[in-house]
């Protein structure tokens, strides 16, 4: 059975940055790859549009292929999205099947802040991508947790259901969602920084053109 990759985010809107990742990710890892928005991200501002909006625009972005998946289930869960409750409950469902949690560097960094962090490499594989503008350094801890995890994407990691860490090589693409709500407010249309899908859900951006970036 193919692996199972999820990228977890606030896709507050989601952006071609999004999109490239995790579909490079998908060949790279020959991963089923599921997109995950949370609803109150613990460790982040609460974000701009409403989970319904962010899933508007979400499925709007992914209409038209079938090899990106949308995974709603941190939404319909209460309380905040924590990573490692979405993950039980997933090694609960998938039994054995590799799982692996993708994100940026950026994220990957902060990973000691999140609830139940260790726990996270008993459950699933952790796929890290380059993030243009990051300086890739982990905080001591983070260095100590991946020590002997490293793997080849290419390697035998597919064996074993989680722990490995894989850096994934994707193209940099130095696109944030910060930048595209700071062009939507300031009456700029990044039309090029965004899946055209969108483009085609009526007023699905008004709320950040009224919004302060
Ligand atoms: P914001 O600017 O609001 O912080 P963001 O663009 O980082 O948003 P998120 O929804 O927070 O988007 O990101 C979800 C995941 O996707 C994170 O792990 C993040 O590191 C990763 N990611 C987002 N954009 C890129 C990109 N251009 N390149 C690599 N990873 C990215």
């Amino acid at each position: 059975m193919k692996p199972l990759a999820i990228l977890g985010g606030t896709f507050d809107p989601v952006h071609i940055g999004h999109l490239c990742v995790a579909w490079e990710a998908a060949e790279l890892l020959d991963a089923e790859v599921r997109l995950m928005p949370a609803r109150v991200p613990p460790h982040r501002t609460p974000p701009v549009a409403s989970a319904e909006q962010r899933v508007a625009l979400l499925r709007a972005a992914l209409a038209g292929q079938d090899r990106l998946q949308l995974d709603l289930r941190e939404l319909e869960r209460d309380g905040p999205s924590y990573s490692v409750d979405t993950l039980e409950a997933l090694r609960a469902e998938q039994g054995d099947r590799p799982l692996v949690l993708m994100m940026g560097a950026d994220a990957f960094a902060g990973l000691p802040g999140w609830h139940r962090w260790q726990r996270l490499f008993e459950l699933a594989h952790i796929g890290v991508f380059a993030r243009p503008g990051f300086e890739a350094a982990w905080p001591a801890d983070l260095e100590a947790a991946i020590a002997g995890r490293l793997a080849d994407p290419v390697g035998d990691w597919r064996g074993r259901p989680a722990g490995a860490v894989l850096t994934l090589e994707v193209t940099p693409l130095e696109i944030s969602a910060t930048r595209v709500r700071r062009l939507l407010a300031a009456g700029r249309l990044p039309r090029y920084l965004l899946p055209e899908g969108v483009f085609g859900v009526p007023a699905s951006l008004d709320v950040y053109r009224r919004a302060p970036g």
